[in-house]
């Protein structure tokens, strides 16, 4: 992810679900799209981390083309990962704010651990008092 789109997708953080999903809907490119299957290509197989096959980076390369433009991607990626966040891994499909789906299941297990240990770190005794 580049640091310009990263920082770009901070900002629509603070939006709520509902302004994201309106603005979606609103502008995004692939709405209404005379062709909205090329939003869900054939996935490749294998989706090891030893090494990306050419399939995988093909995709990536497809999700890009199609999202690059698109005014409203930040808010669709931030929209994709809340409304992933609880699902299982093999539930994640089709391109979203310019990412695989397996781009987005990393994404998504980085925000649980962030979220777990913010939790422990929460529950955990104040060290502070002996
Ligand atoms: S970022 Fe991609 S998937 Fe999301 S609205 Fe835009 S074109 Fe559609």
């Amino acid at each position: 992810m580049s640091n310009i789109f990263a920082a770009v997708l901070k900002s629509v953080y603070a939006q709520s679900t509902a302004v994201l999903a309106r603005q979606v809907i609103l502008h995004g490119a692939c709405v209404g799209s005379s062709n909205p299957d090329a939003w869900f290509p054939p996935e490749p197989t294998s989706r090891s981390d030893a090494g990306k096959d050419l399939a995988l980076v093909e995709y990536e390369a497809t999700a890009r083309q199609l999202c690059g433009s698109c005014p409203v991607r930040a808010e669709c990626l931030e929209l994709a990962l809340r409304e992933e966040y609880d699902l299982p891994r093999s539930w994640f499909h089709g391109i979203r704010g310019g990412a695989a789906p397996w781009e987005r299941q990393t994404m998504v297990s980085n925000r649980r651990r962030t979220a777990r240990r913010l939790a422990a770190r929460q529950t955990a005794p104040d060290e502070a008092v002996a």
